[in-house]
């Protein structure tokens, strides 16, 4: 085989179909988020991203740089090791302490992105528990499925978001037999919120264990930004709480909240935690104040939710179709690659306004969208824009818009 030949050939396939992606060159800069450097060619331009994770701009939060640069001046770089040989700092060690307070559990575990503590802890749990069955929700990240396919436990999919065909999958197994069901809370693609009460009914009742995905949830909802299962009083009816540090908290990392026992049982077998250096101190100590300031402020979560509700109503009065739900992901649908892809090249070329295309495979084809996420720092200024641009370009593509009655 030429290799180059089969990589370059599986390359131009992606390209043809209009799912080979492309990276924005992006400089932020300290303070001025939404806005950053677009260093694409050579002429290099501000733009205003619409689709950063950074949902609340914590990444440029006064206090998680402060946290940041005291951890470098008083304990340097990294970690110097993985956990268990020298690279658990006191930064981990009092994050960790903060993640448990946060979800109202015994103990929390860090490891180094949330993608690694979903492979890391639901594969382990799948793994190490013997004949366990998982059953995962249709729609979940492919951090959890590469976990579960890892584990080689069985695996029942079960419709998303449907507590009835998950009721008969469990209903159809003994009632002694290990179950673990893994769902989201915010589903990142479609912003859909799942049924996580009917969920932790349903494990009760057929004595499975449950695994809530929060990663889009933390930080952004609830009184101390716990997430949807905080802001329905749920948090003590789960197993385990994943979260990540890396959107609402601005910074890095992944955890577990869960019991002392699950979080020791993870520590001791999981591979993805044992085998690999600590997140830098500094990481831990950004994140813990960022998790910390977003316990006790409210101000960013109102602001935000103020911030969606505007961008929301502006797309519907010109007709721009998005998808409903009751979170703060705005998916404006375009249920086409090239005219997804288009559609974001024109709007960095000729707008300033970042929003990279998601095509398939992260979404099913002819579900392509522009994924619109505001933030408490988006002005009205850049709403303007952003909804006069899109108003523009739909015209010239030629979409369809839905007519003002419809709505
Ligand atoms: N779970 C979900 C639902 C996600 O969308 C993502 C990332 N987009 C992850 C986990 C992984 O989190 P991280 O980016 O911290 O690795």
């Amino acid at each position: 085989m030429n290799y180059t030949d089969f990589f370059t050939g599986e390359l131009d396939r992606l390209r043809d179909d209009g799912n080979y992606r492309v990276f924005a060159d992006l400089q932020r800069k300290r303070g001025s988020f939404p806005q950053a450097l677009n260093r694409d060619g050579d002429q290099k331009r501000d733009v205003t991203i619409w689709c950063s994770n950074d949902y609340l701009g914590m990444g440029q939060h006064e206090n998680v740089l402060g946290a940041m640069h005291e951890a470098i001046d008083t304990v340097g770089a990294g970690a110097g090791g993985t956990r268990n040989i020298s690279g658990t700092t006191h930064q981990h060690v009092v994050l960790e302490q903060e993640l448990a307070d946060l979800h109202g559990k015994e103990a929390a575990l860090l490891f180094t992105s949330g993608y690694v503590s979903n492979w890391a802890a639901l594969g382990t749990l799948a793994a190490r528990i013997p004949d366990c069955l998982v059953l995962s929700d249709a729609l979940n990240h492919a951090s959890m499925i590469e976990g579960i396919r890892h584990s080689r436990a069985e695996c029942q999919r079960f419709r998303h978001n449907d507590v009835e065909h998950l009721e008969e999958l469990l209903k159809a197994q003994p009632l002694d037999r290990p179950k673990l069901i893994a769902f989201e809370s915010v589903y990142s693609m479609d912003g859909d919120i799942g049924p996580i009460e009917e969920i932790c009914d349903l494990a009760d009742k057929y004595n499975a264990m449950t695994y809530l995905d929060e990663v889009h949830a933390v930080g952004l909802y609830g009184p101390r930004g716990g997430g949807i299962a905080e802001e329905r009083g749920l948090m003590d009816r789960l197993t385990v709480i994943e979260g990540t540090l890396g959107k609402a908290f601005g910074v890095m990392g992944g955890y577990i909240a869960a019991s002392t026992a699950l979080c020791d049982f993870i520590r001791s077998f999981a591979s993805g935690f044992i085998f690999t250096t600590a997140l830098p101190p500094a990481v831990a100590a950004g994140a813990a104040a960022s998790v910390r300031h977003l316990k006790d402020s409210s101000f960013e979560r109102a602001q935000h939710k103020q911030r969606v509700a505007q961008v929301r109503a502006r797309l519907d009065a010109v007709g721009i179709p998005h998808t409903d739900n009751d979170s703060h992901i705005i998916p404006v649908m375009v249920g086409d690659p090239v005219k997804c892809k288009y559609l974001s090249d024109i709007l960095l070329k000729d707008h300033g306004i970042y929003i990279q295309p998601i095509n398939y495979p992260t979404v099913p084809k002819g579900t392509e969208r522009l994924r619109i996420t505001p933030s408490p720092v988006h002005s009205q200024a850049d709403i303007d824009n952003l909804v006069g641009a899109l108003e523009l370009l739909w015209s010239q593509c030629e979409l369809a818009r839905i007519p003002m009655a419809a709505q």
